[in-house]
């Protein structure tokens, strides 16, 4: 077990933020790390066979790999994810003797996760402080009697995280159907549901619609709320590319952020020894919010030059042939309000007008997004906004051109994709039922909000969570928290601690599974996996280390036994098969979801394959009409009230979603602390108070509840006027249950309404 102490907020250090990533730095912030924790013989092990056509996939962010691959295919984020799993440092068996679950409550997320993998089944009985050991045969034996003791399926819930691999979440969601309910809330629905809903609506596919080369062809990359340079660090490179092929960037983001600035990469020598890549040509520090007035505001000047010289700036026949709305939102565009731009945006008109002018010389625009997007209030509206201004100048299938949202976690695609969802479309219910001969639930299941909501109000008695940490990753904490102790049962499938494993049910399970980088033997071999990324190719995915542990099972083993356990006699399906030979599951995913014919022969190919995708492939759209859809959308600038500031939520750049590989966050300054708060000076300035200060941060809500974190440190940082921003998971605790976007249920963690008080 690993030694390392619980972050000390009171040895924090605040210095400059950087105005470039990666470089030299960055090699040492990855390889040091894995070299310490792993040695250096698992270490290049480890590293060499990442990202790599025969070796494993980052189990980390969904950026797609080139198809020129290097000997080094990874960066420094990637580097230590496979750090953070691949640890041969484990969890002894007197851990758990030592440490009651109240004091794992007091822990940080770092803290936990430090203490190395988990490699052993462990169950908290009713009204015990502790877990203990318990078999494997013990702990689906006490799932499945629990499961089939329950009143209704709809009293259980079945939790997915992005890392989970194609098969499993196949089989998972099979599971659950053959169980009886649709309630499979997952990790898409606190990150890219906004996006899933909004492009379903506009162009009928909530995916991207452009391939990794279309980077390359790009004239125009504008790249909003998303920070590619902690969050998808390779993304720099394709950005590097496309900037040596010619295309301009803009970055649109409230905080100037070191990866949209300059890249200096540390496989070429200018990111070496020179000054490396200036990334973004333009750079707009947009208010939080203010992204669906910048989209309006650049349609309404494509369409005012359209007015200006007739016939030369729309793409006339694109509109014509295959989209609707066009009429309705040249009429909506013309009412729209400058003044109205201005304040939600917070920009000048002139940068508006630069950047319309760059989208109207250039021939292929790509605009991408990531959480800075869609945890708005308003960010369905505001992604249909994005779709609306590339549908004008053609900017949808064609090569070079596209909107591209950039998924956070490896498979969160391909999960959906398996099926994942709470209210999967009747075509692939009506497969699942000619394919596995049962009927499954028709009924709308529950989404993480709604599971939540379920759980505080004792509709759901049971949790089982297949990997992720949603307690960490979803809003209102004490409320998410309270909830989950309600159950009478929770079930987490994990391969390293978090605060999930704290907050617990009645009974709880830690399940300990194999990780992706581990070889995943069954009885009739090694087995692969395969993954979606975020432009929608799928490839295999091969673990080469030795397990840290005998005792591990892999994610599809867990749920093939889970079902066993639970369905065993009420269902013929072959579910030992599965646990047997992967490619029985491949078999069945080809003949139930489309694009997947000859699964297991493709997926067998160097590169995998792209699965079709109709707006980027045939220009066509399988929306009700057949067209892709302008729409018009009301803009509702937010409303700030002298003396409050509007706050987001954000990761470290040692943080991978909920997990804290260090409390350092060195592209902003800051060292061996994670409580702060990210103010502009002027703001400081005008509300009193001075950088360093310790803060009371309250959240202002009309539901009358105090949220408040206690002793934030205040940080002058050059982020857009109006705007704070804090590191999650810490901040969720601002953020009510009920503040969801429209339409996606997802949390809206980027805009929330806060007044700073001084600390007592
Ligand atoms: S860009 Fe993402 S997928 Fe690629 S190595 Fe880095 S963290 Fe992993």
């Amino acid at each position: 077990m690993s030694s390392v102490d619980d972050i000390n907020e009171d040895k924090i250090e605040v210095g400059k933020p950087r105005e470039w990533a990666a470089g030299v730095p960055g090699v040492t912030h990855a390889m040091g790390p894995a070299f310490r924790q792993m040695g250096v013989p698992r270490s290049l092990k480890a590293l060499t066979a990442m990202n790599q056509r025969d070796g494993f996939d980052c189990m980390s962010c969904a950026w797609p790999d080139p198809e020129h691959r290097k000997t080094f295919e990874f960066c420094e984020n990637g580097a230590k994810a496979v750090t953070w799993e691949a640890t041969p440092i484990t969890v002894p068996t007197e851990f758990w003797a030592e440490n009651p679950i109240s004091e794992l409550l007091t822990k940080s997320e770092y803290w936990l996760g430090m203490r190395g993998r988990l490699v052993q089944p462990v169950h908290k009985p009713a009204g015990s402080e502790h877990y203990r050991p318990i078999t494997w045969e013990d702990a689906f034996a006490l799932i499945g009697d629990t499961l089939r003791g329950l009143d209704s399926p709809d009293e259980a819930a079945f939790y997915t995280s992005g890392r989970t691999s194609n098969e499993a979440a196949f089989l998972y969601q099979l599971f659950v159907r053959a169980f009886g309910t649709n309630n499979l809330p997952d990790c898409s629905n606190m990150c890219h549901e906004s996006t899933s809903h909004a492009m379903a609506e506009t162009v009928g596919i909530g995916k991207s619609t452009i391939t990794y080369a279309d980077f390359a062809l790009a004239d125009l990359i504008i790249i909003m709320g998303q920070n590619p340079g902690s969050n998808h660090p390779r993304m720099l490179t394709a950005l590097e590319e496309a900037k040596d092929a010619g295309a301009a960037i803009v970055a649109v983001n409230p905080l100037p952020e070191a990866g949209l600035m300059r890249y200096k990469n540390p496989q070429r020598v200018r990111g070496v020894v020179g000054a490396g890549t200036v990334i973004a040509d333009q750079y707009l520090q947009i208010r939080l919010g203010g992204d669906m007035a910048l989209m309006q505001a650049l349609s309404r000047r494509v369409l005012d030059a359209e007015a200006a010289r007739p016939g030369t700036v729309l793409d006339h026949e694109f509109l014509t042939e295959n989209c609707v709305g066009l009429e309705e939102l040249r009429a909506h565009l013309a009412r729209l309000d400058d003044d109205a731009v201005l304040a939600a945006t917070g920009l000048r008109a002139a940068e508006i007008d630069e950047l319309a002018a760059r989208y109207l010389r250039a021939e292929k625009v790509i605009i991408t997004w990531a959480m800075g997007i869609t945890q708005h209030k308003k960010a369905v509206p505001t992604i249909r906004e994005i779709i609306n201004l590339l549908l004008l100048r053609g900017n949808i299938g064609k090569p070079g051109a596209g909107a591209c949202p950039i998924r956070g976690h490896s498979n969160v695609q391909g999960d959906r994709t398996m099926g994942i969802w709470e209210k999967m479309p009747p075509a692939f219910l009506d497969a699942l039922e000619r394919e596995f001969g049962f009927d499954p639930p028709r009924e709308q299941g529950l989404d993480s909000v709604g599971s939540i909501r379920a759980m505080r109000d004792g509709r759901v008695k049971v949790w089982i969570a297949l990997g992720g940490n949603l307690v960490g990753a979803i809003s209102d904490t004490a409320v998410a928290e309270a909830a989950i102790q309600k159950t009478s049962l929770s079930v987490q499938i994990s391969t390293k601690l978090n605060r999930s494993h704290a907050v617990v049910g009645e009974q709880a399970l830690i399940l300990p599974t194999l990780g992706r980088t581990e070889i995943d033997l069954q009885a009739t071999g090694p087995q692969f996996v395969s993954v979606e990324d975020t432009v929608s190719a799928v490839h295999s995915s091969t673990g080469r280390l030795k397990p840290v542990s005998d005792q591990l099972l892999s994610e599809v083993a867990i749920v093939s036994r889970l079902a066993r356990a639970t369905l065993e006699r009420t269902t013929s399906i072959d579910w030992a098969g599965f646990e047997n030979g992967y490619d029985s599951i491949r078999d069945h995913i080809a003949h139930v979801i489309p694009g997947f014919a000859d699964f297991n022969q493709r997926i067998r190919q160097q590169e995998g394959f792209y699965l079709p995708h109709a707006p980027r492939d045939l220009r066509t759209f399988p929306t009700p009409s057949g067209k892709a859809r302008l729409t018009v959308n009301d803009l509702e600038p937010l409303e700030r009230p002298p003396g409050r500031l509007l706050l987001q939520t954000l990761r470290s750049h040692d943080q991978f979603n909920t997990t804290i590989y260090s409390p350092h966050d060195r592209y902003r300054g800051i060292k061996n602390g994670r409580q702060v708060i990210f103010v502009n000076p002027e703001d400081l300035a005008e509300l009193g108070l001075i950088s360093g200060m310790l803060v009371d941060v309250h959240s202002e809500f009309s539901d009358g509840v105090d949220r408040v974190l206690r002793r934030f440190r205040l940080v002058a940082y050059p982020s857009a006027r109006g705007c704070a921003a804090a590191y999650f998971p810490e901040a969720n605790v601002l953020v009510p249950l009920d503040s969801v976007a429209e339409d996606s249920n997802t949390p809206v963690s980027k805009s929330v309404l806060v007044r700073l008080e001084p600390s007592r």
